[in-house]
């Protein structure tokens, strides 16, 4: 007999932008310096999903730049289309998400930054987690090019939002950047304070440790990426710090090739693995990964869930989301890979190929 197979599971996850205007600007996002259009009707939303049920996504992240809430263009928009305002609008898209029907079935997970309490509460028949990445606490960032115009970013204030944002009891996803001009200690120092917060409100699911990679156009382009050696280091002491139920997901992106480490420090969980977002699909990422899933060699690639099994099994949840739950354990029985064959309606359980009306159906 061989030896078995190491597990490492990931979500599939396809980014829908509802708009990539910002109220600040870190030195490693380039939404700022980049065209930002209006947030997307649900029939722009529609035909997203499509592309990203075809390509194997199931969480769908709806993400946005943050404090747009009160912006003018923002509200006119939302208004216009038939929402009451921002969050109105980011409400009934992650519905939509969850409600879609036939054969493509998707989590909803939001990403949109800090959130009031009273509008993330909101959320909760809605959403599959909520992500708001602390990226850093280093408080000297904020006279770096990192975080030099990112105040919200600053350990008191993210913090601060953290609590609040998970005493809603949503599942939440949040973590650092490594290679962002950080200290060393504040990795270990952040995986203990959240492992605190986990502690009060038992509502931090994972915790992403994410390698620094210039993007275009934004205030660090120029910078050189984290090295490997440098990020398995933060990937090592992060899991030395965590509270053990908080699933530890480095999100390694593209960079496949540090599997077998990440397997040997014990890690089973990448997080999300984005195939592609509204602008452009990652097609070689997709590739990479669908070929490890069908002919594993050194790990076994799973596809997991939004929600982590222990959350399923102590949460009340909103009925569309228990149905989703059931529909993608059937389905993950069916198919290895990421090219799966259509179920049925009869495999499924539910029928139709069409989106629940909603609301705004004659609006957008
Ligand atoms: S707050 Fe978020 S979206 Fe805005 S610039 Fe920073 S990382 Fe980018």
């Amino acid at each position: 007999m061989g030896v078995p197979l190491a597990e490492i599971t990931f979500i599939s996850d396809y980014r829908v932008y509802l708009s990539r205007r910002c109220a600040h600007r870190c030195g490693y996002c380039n939404f700022q310096q980049t065209p930002a259009n209006l947030p997307p009707s649900r029939k722009a939303v529609r035909a997203l999903l499509h592309t990203a049920g075809r390509i194997g996504a199931h969480q769908i992240t709806l993400t946005s730049g943050e404090g747009i809430d009160q912006w003018d263009e923002i509200s006119s928009a939302c208004r216009y289309m038939g929402y009451r305002g921002w969050y109105d609008y980011v409400h009934a898209m992650a519905r939509f998400v969850l409600q879609q029907r036939g054969h493509h079935l998707f989590f909803p997970s939001l990403d949109v930054g800090a959130m009031p309490w009273h509008e993330l509460r909101k959320m909760r028949d809605a959403v599959a987690n909520v992500r708001m990445m602390l990226h850093s606490i280093d408080n000297n960032l904020q006279t770096e090019i990192a975080h030099r115009d990112a105040p919200h970013k600053c350990l008191e204030r993210r913090l601060a939002a953290l609590e609040e944002m998970a005493s809603v009891g949503i599942p939440m996803v949040t973590g650092i950047q490594v290679g962002i001009g950080e200290s060393e200690e504040t990795w270990g120092q952040t995986a203990r304070i959240v492992s605190d917060i986990h502690r009060r409100h038992g509502s931090i699911q994972n915790f992403v440790v994410s390698p620094f990679e210039p993007q275009p156009y934004s205030l660090m382009a120029a910078y050189p990426p984290v090295s490997a050696e440098v990020f398995l280091r933060a990937v090592r002491t992060v899991r030395d710090n965590l509270h053990s139920s908080i699933l530890l997901s480095p999100e390694i992106g593209r960079s496949i090739e540090l599997l077998p480490d990440l397997d040997q420090m014990g890690i089973s969980d990448i997080g999300s693995v984005t195939l592609g977002n509204s602008e452009h699909l990652d097609l070689d990422i997709r590739s990479a990964i669908h070929h490890i899933m069908i002919d594993p060699s050194g790990v076994d690639l799973k596809q997991r869930m939004a929600l982590c099994e222990d959350f399923i099994a102590r949460r009340a949840l909103p009925e569309d989301l228990t149905n989703n739950i059931q529909r993608f354990s059937r389905f993950m029985e069916q198919t290895r890979g990421l090219d799966h064959q259509r179920p049925t309606d009869s495999q499924t359980g539910l029928g139709g190929n069409d989106a629940r009306a909603s609301n705004h159906d004659t609006v957008a």
